[in-house]
């Protein structure tokens, strides 16, 4: 959102923009809660939006930081084979980093992974050069900074909960005409304008429906995780080490990243969250149940992965469950290593079969209002790498449509 709302002011500086955001401060969701990594793209379907976006985010990412002195490590990233069985796996996906055009890719065997990850223990793995970690908060941020040095307005506590047209009797007037849509806070307050473009993470859904557009697809908020590395043993870790992920799904498994500030984390898990901002295990909405329940597909996605879902449940509770999955790569790591750590939510679309919605989803709108609204429904990983060519195609889409 605050990427797409920086293009746009930057390049209409003739025009008034605003950002409006329920939170006191930017980035409290899925941004300021990631792992904070510079995805090179290699694992998305040739030709998606997915793999485009990626590979050229990340050079937009890193030239961003360079050009506003933001610190980043280009330190790279591993994918490794533990077993055998996760070699064709792995050559699949390298084949597919390759048509993505993902620089510097190479495939290394067990001596070279240990040079590069001395602790590691791999037979076969991806090396990718290219990937890099940052901190998404200061990026994002800084976006919100140019945006606001370009004239534009951030707004923040405002909770977003009516969008309409003006009524009929306002229409006539000069007002009416110019600023067409209303948008109501839970305060009563009112914001006038003549288009929005909505970047609501977890809450896209609603925003769409709320506005008389399309509810589908739904959001359910899957949980994840981080353990933290004790700071004594964070030499283990280089750069960042990921597993061969499960193809069914489209999270990336649970991984080794270390952070700006020196830490290290492991995770995140995927486990269904009873709150759409719910970071704790035991937080619980009624309204977010009930929606992921009856109105989306999560239960047939339930039944399809009965056991998955399980089996990361029951890894969520014990320590010992999600160390033996970090142990697999390096061994070295004990129990007494490992602290629980942050978590972090994603808004994962799901559509009324149950199926998980992998590429990005960008969705106009019915009716009267139809014309004057855009939707970003499903922005998941690796949006926050990919914000900048995100907003140059969010900007294209609403020149297009709204006749800028
Ligand atoms: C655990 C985890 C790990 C991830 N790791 C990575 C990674 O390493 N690399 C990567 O590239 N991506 C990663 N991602 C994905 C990335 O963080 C997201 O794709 C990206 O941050 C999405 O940005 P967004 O602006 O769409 O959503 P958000 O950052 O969630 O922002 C949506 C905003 O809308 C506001 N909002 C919602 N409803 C309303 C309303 N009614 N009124 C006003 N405001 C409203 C919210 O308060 C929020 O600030 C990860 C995500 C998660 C959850």
């Amino acid at each position: 959102g605050l990427a797409s709302a920086r293009v746009l002011a930057l390049r209409h500086p003739a025009l008034s923009f605003g950002i409006l955001e329920k939170e006191k401060e930017l980035a409290s969701h899925q941004t300021g809660h990631n792992s904070g990594v510079i995805h090179s793209g290699i694992y998305y379907k040739p030709g998606t939006l997915k793999a485009k976006l990626c590979v050229q985010g990340a050079a937009l990412c890193y030239e961003y930081c360079d050009r506003k002195g933001i610190p980043y490590k280009q330190c790279g990233k591993l994918i490794v084979a533990a077993e055998q069985e996760e070699l064709p796996r792995l050559k699949a996906l390298y084949e597919r980093g390759l048509q993505n055009d993902v620089p510097g890719l190479r495939l290394i065997g067990s001596k070279e992974i240990q040079m590069k990850e001395p602790y590691c223990r791999g037979l076969l793995a991806i090396d990718s050069p290219y990937t890099g970690i940052v901190n998404y908060t200061q990026v994002s941020l800084s976006y919100a900074e140019d945006f606001q040095d370009a004239g534009g307005n951030v707004v923040t506590d405002f909770e977003v909960k009516h969008i309409e047209m003006v009524n009929e009797s306002a229409v006539g007037s000069i007002e009416g005409m110019k600023y067409p849509v209303v948008i109501r806070n839970s305060k009563g307050e009112e914001v006038r304008c003549r288009y929005v473009v909505t970047c609501a993470g977890l809450h896209s859904d609603r925003l769409s429906e709320l506005s008389g557009c399309s509810p589908e697809p739904r959001i359910v908020p899957f949980r994840g995780d981080y353990l933290l590395l004790k700071p004594e043993k964070c030499y283990l870790v280089k750069g960042n080490i990921y597993p061969v992920p499960d193809p069914r799904f489209p999270f990336l498994g649970v991984h080794f990243t270390p952070r700006m500030d020196g830490s290290v984390w492991l995770g995140p898990n995927a486990v269904l969250a009873f709150k759409r901002e719910g970071y704790r295990a035991y937080d619980f909405s009624f309204r977010d149940m009930v929606d992921a329940v009856i109105n989306s597909g999560l239960l047939k996605l339930v039944f399809r992965n009965f056991s998955y879902g399980m089996s990361e449940m029951y890894k969520a509770c014990f320590l010992s469950a999600q160390l033996k999955q970090l142990q697999r790569f390096i061994p070295e790591i004990t129990v007494s290593d490992i602290l629980r750590g942050p978590s972090g939510v994603r808004a994962q679309a799901l559509d009324s079969d149950g199926n998980l919605v992998d590429d990005f989803v960008f969705d106009g709108g019915v009716g009267a209002i139809g014309s004057r609204i855009l939707h970003v429904r499903n922005a998941p990983s690796p949006a926050a790498t990919s914000s900048l060519s995100i907003a140059e195609m969010i900007a294209d889409e609403v020149e297009q449509r709204f006749d800028l």
